[in-house]
């Protein structure tokens, strides 16, 4: 994804192929955070499966082994960039989110990836969930 990208670069498939609901609440916060003076740049969005298996060959390389590699990268068969249900965002648009992202049902999901983020509608009501500590304590990547 180039750098600079927003969540408006829709000629972007990295963009183009997040779930359309995902997509409404980042526009809508993207929209507020820029009248703050933030610009809210992605640095990952959807993946293909081809491009997540590689990614995770390259942690399993960087990490020594699968088990490792998992706390930071997910399978292309588990990851939720794969879906197109997950964003990476720049630092400044993740410190923003992890201040008004609940209000947009964005939320952080573990607590070793700040940059991570994911639509959880319940959030705008109840607040986001607690995070995990790393994919490996996420249910979803148990597969
Ligand atoms: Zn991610």
């Amino acid at each position: 994804m180039p750098a600079g990208t927003t969540v408006f670069d829709d000629e972007i498939p990295g963009v183009a192929n997040l779930g359309p609901d995902l997509l409404r609440a980042l526009r809508q916060a993207a929209a507020d955070a820029a009248e703050g003076g933030v610009e809210l740049l992605i640095d990952s969005g959807w993946r293909s499966p081809e491009y997540q298996s590689q990614l995770f060959r390259a942690a399993v390389f960087e990490y020594g082994s699968e088990a490792e590699a998992a706390r930071w990268v997910a399978t292309p068969e588990t990851s939720a960039h794969v879906s197109g249900d997950a964003v990476d965002l720049a630092r400044d648009a993740a410190a923003w989110l992890s201040v008004h992202g609940a209000e947009y049902g964005l939320c952080q999901i573990y607590g070793n990836e700040p940059w991570h983020y994911e639509l959880r509608p319940e959030a705008i009501d109840h607040g986001c969930p607690p995070v995990y500590a790393d994919p490996t304590h996420d249910p979803r990547m148990e597969q």
